[in-house]
């Protein structure tokens, strides 16, 4: 289903939130893992800028989401700064803007937070304990692995390690190249969002 896409705004602090009025998704992920290439994928626009610079954005960038045969917005994507490559704790209380911890702990309208990683790497410490402070929060999350067209025929296996290593049942395979996983993915988000509505 194809959508329209609305940049709302850069928060660089809690007060510069978009009223929480929609249901909202939030995308998380190291530094070049392909977070502006998914969204930009998914949304069929250049959205998110993709950009070979680490670190280029310390805002969190909000954008609305509708269907193109709706006259109604569906959800929000809440763009995330990009984690780097030392273990998240001391990323997030260090590196990481100091309203990050605020938005993923109390942001009353967030559904699920799509924590990317890279299938053609190994797993990374940093990605295992972002997880495991979402889990610790009650975060609802997907693991969604990107590049997946990079790995050939490791895929599985390289699906089955991230699993072990991010002690998860599932580990999404996403392409932007390829468009591998999209249906898939737009399909939860609507089954998590649809299932918000009335909530927010
Ligand atoms: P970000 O920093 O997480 O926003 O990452 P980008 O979206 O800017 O992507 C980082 C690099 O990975 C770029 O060189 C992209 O072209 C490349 N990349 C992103 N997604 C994919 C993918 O699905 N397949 C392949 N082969 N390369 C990708």
């Amino acid at each position: 289903m194809k959508v329209h896409v609305r940049f709302l705004l850069s928060a660089f602090a809690p007060r510069q939130f978009p009223p929480p009025n929609l249901p909202e998704v939030a995308f998380l992920g190291r530094s070049n893992v392909g977070k502006s290439s998914l969204i930009n994928s998914l949304v069929g626009t250049k959205a998110a800028k993709t950009s070979n610079t680490p670190g280029r954005t310390q805002a969190i960038n909000f954008f609305e989401i509708r269907p193109l045969c709706n006259s109604r917005a569906e959800m929000v994507f809440a763009d995330l700064p990009g984690y780097g490559y030392a273990r998240v704790p001391k990323e997030i209380s260090s590196t990481w803007p100091k309203f990050i911890e605020p938005y993923l702990e109390r942001r009353p309208t967030l559904r699920l937070c799509l924590c990317l990683v890279d299938v053609s790497i190994p797993p990374q410490a940093s990605d295992s304990a972002l997880i495991e402070y979402l889990g610790g929060n009650q975060r609802p999350l997907l693991v969604v692995g990107t590049k997946a067209d990079r790995a050939g025929s490791r895929l599985q296996a390289s699906l089955r390690a991230l699993r072990q290593a991010h002690g998860v049942d599932l580990v999404l395979p996403y392409s932007s190249r390829s468009g591998l996983g999209k249906a898939d993915l737009w399909r939860r988000l609507r089954e998590v969002t649809a299932a918000a509505e009335g909530n927010v």
